[in-house]
């Protein structure tokens, strides 16, 4: 069978040469340079809307086994294996009022998770707990998030309202000194960094952030007492507003449909459209929740996994968008049994793309009345190009009277002035302006994290990791003895990330464990380990190289900048299952292999 004689009803010529060309208006020299830090004048963007009171404490000195930097599903998680493995003195140090992390922050209205929360919310069945919707909203997300700490004790030692400023490794002593903003000198023999991929919101860098008169805030700190109303929506107090929105990514497109209700006149300014597919959210139904059976979330979890990256099963539980994509891929993919070459089954699996771009585009046509803004709406690109979206509201808001796309075709708006924002030229008056602008993803780890790391010798991971990262499964990097890094880069990436930490989590527990149970003062990666798993790492990523630059700009490619760090610091390129099969094997083996025992 030839790839050529499939009936496909479009040309994948001329797709390619439509994704080149949209892509190519969206190219720029400056990356993701483009982007303005939250510092100085601009920090108030990042000051925390949700604390009641600023908690009053003394400064703390004492000592842990494990520090856990963050309080969010990856803190969380890893302190919870932790305490399941025996040790008590486990500390969450988070900056935060609660715990909760993306969940703490964002509680835009309509904000929910995207993945199946039957798989998305860790430990479940650990708390006899199964959500209520299928794509379950932030409130419960967070809810859940709390109850996670109260269930393993991790309020008891946590610090809140504490941002770390310091970690230095005391060689005599063999163990982190933490120091923070509350004047903390606390110590652990182990420290596990759980910052979080998305933890520092961005703001455009363009002309005249600073002018606007009117209101301002980012998406990561809602402003409910500007907008009213609450996670669900009813933004009341927008009824004689104009408000603009700048960006249309995967927060955009779940806070528009509420603004589009709430807001007098809602301007939303796109640069580059996101692929929006079916959503068909529900309730749980309770007989099916009453008759899951032990052990079921972890099979959930499993299933997702191996049907997203690529396995094969018997039977797709999950049923949604996104095991849709995979197998729709797969299925085409399945050729290789038929004797095809290489790039032969890279144009099939190219045409399975196109394939369902064309459907997610026809939604658009179908749903947007206006002809214009559909076309607008349409997303030219491959779907792993940027984070697909599933959402059955945000499409019918553009046919309400009242909401007006602004498509600057790639260029982003122009400036932000006085009284409003300027796009393709014409400026548009404003009360507010929300921007929906997204997180830093590709800077230096240690300005993500907001500290630095000093270990053995006065070494800096800043200068350690300057021309990429290094590290031994991701985990562990040499010169940080005892340090634990929870992050998909050089680990395992897979849509539901918490399923990734809380493997992350199980694989700390075990060498914890070892640690103390055999006498182990200190571990860290072998120069020649760690050297291999970087290069491994890099020679996997290559092979999705031509992939990513082909792609529309996006965080996913570093703004379309595929450099050789961002090449480095890529996850494993076999695929989450293999690196948990990897890991488990590891700790099966025993000894530690690659690990320097002192
Ligand atoms: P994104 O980075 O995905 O989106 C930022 C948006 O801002 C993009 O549309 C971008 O356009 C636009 N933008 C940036 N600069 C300009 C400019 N100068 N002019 C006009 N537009 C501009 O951030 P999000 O917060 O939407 O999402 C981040 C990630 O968070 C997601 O990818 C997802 O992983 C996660 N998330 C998950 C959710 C869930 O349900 N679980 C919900 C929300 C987010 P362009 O595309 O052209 O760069």
């Amino acid at each position: 069978m030839s790839v050529q004689k499939i009936d496909l009803g479009f040309d994948p010529e001329e797709l390619r040469e439509k994704y080149r060309v949209e892509r190519d208006k969206r190219l720029r020299v400056d990356g993701s340079e483009q982007y303005q830090e939250m510092t100085g004048d601009f920090t108030h963007y990042v000051d925390d809307p949700y604390i009641g009171e600023k908690i009053e404490r003394e400064p703390l000195t004492d000592e842990m086994d494990v520090i856990v930097i963050g309080g969010g599903f990856g803190g969380l998680i890893t302190g919870a294996r932790l305490k399941e493995s025996g040790l008590d003195r486990v500390r969450i140090i988070e900056k935060g009022g609660d715990f909760g992390g993306t969940w703490y922050w964002n509680r835009y209205p309509g904000a929910a998770c995207d993945v199946e929360s039957y798989i998305y919310l860790p430990l479940c069945e650990e708390l006899g707990f199964v959500p209520k919707e299928k794509y379950t909203h932030a409130p419960e997300i967070l809810e859940h998030s709390h109850n996670i700490g109260k269930k393993y004790d991790l309020y008891k030692e946590a610090c809140f309202q504490t941002e770390v400023t310091g970690l230095e490794w005391d060689e005599q002593a063999a163990n982190w000194i933490v120091r923070t903003n509350r004047n903390d000198t606390m110590r652990a023999r182990f420290v596990a960094m759980s910052n979080g991929p998305l933890n520092r919101p961005k703001l455009p860098g363009i002309k005249g952030i600073s002018d606007f008169k009117g209101h301002t805030f980012h998406t990561s700190r809602w402003d409910y007492g500007y907008t009213g109303g609450g996670p669900d929506g009813g933004l009341d107090k927008l009824a004689d507003k104009r408000v603009g929105v700048i960006g249309t990514g995967a927060t955009a497109v779940q806070c528009v449909p509420h603004l589009g209700v709430g807001a007098k006149e809602l301007f939303v300014f796109q640069r580059t459209p996101s692929s929006i597919d079916v959503r068909d959210n529900r309730p749980t139904d309770p007989e099916w929740a009453a008759e899951l059976k032990p052990g079921w979330q972890k099979e959930r979890m499993e299933n997702f996994n191996t049907l997203t990256s690529g396995g094969i099963v018997e039977e797709d539980l999950i049923q949604d968008g996104w095991t849709e994509i995979i197998r729709n891929l797969i299925s085409m993919a399945n050729y290789r049994g038929k004797g095809l070459q290489r790039s032969e089954i890279a144009e099939m699996i190219e045409l399975a793309d196109f394939q369902k771009m064309e459907q997610v585009r026809a939604r658009a046509q179908e749903i947007v009345n206006d002809p214009d803004v559909a076309e607008s709406l349409k997303p030219y690109y491959r779907q792993f190009c940027k984070r697909p979206c599933f959402h059955d509201d945000y499409l019918p808001t553009f046919n309400r009277d009242n909401v007006h796309l602004i498509d600057t075709d790639g260029k982003g708006i122009d400036e932000i002035s006085e009284r409003g924002i300027v796009a393709n030229g014409k400026l548009v008056e404003l009360d507010c302006i929300i921007f929906a602008t997204g997180f830093e993803v590709g800077t230096d780890y240690t300005r993500r994290s907001g500290y630095d790391v000093i270990g053995k010798g006065g070494l800096k991971l800043s200068n350690k990791w300057a021309d990429g990262m290094k590290s031994l499964h991701g985990l562990h990097t040499r010169g940080f003895p005892n340090l634990f890094i929870i992050s998909n880069a050089q680990a395992a990436f897979t849509t539901n990330f918490p399923h990734a930490m809380d493997e992350s989590a199980q694989h700390i527990g075990y060498i914890v464990n070892q640690c103390l149970s055999g006498n182990i003062s200190t571990i860290e990666p072998s120069e020649e380990a760690e050297e291999a798993w970087v290069q491994e790492i890099i020679s996997l990523a290559r092979l999705s190289e031509s992939y990513q630059a082909a792609c529309t700009p996006g965080y996913y490619n570093n703004e379309g900048k595929p450099n050789p760090r961002s090449i480095q610091n890529a996850s494993y390129g076999k695929g989450p299952n293999p690196f948990f099969k990897r890991m488990k094997s590891w700790r099966e083996e025993g000894g530690m292999q690659g690990l320097e025992l002192g």
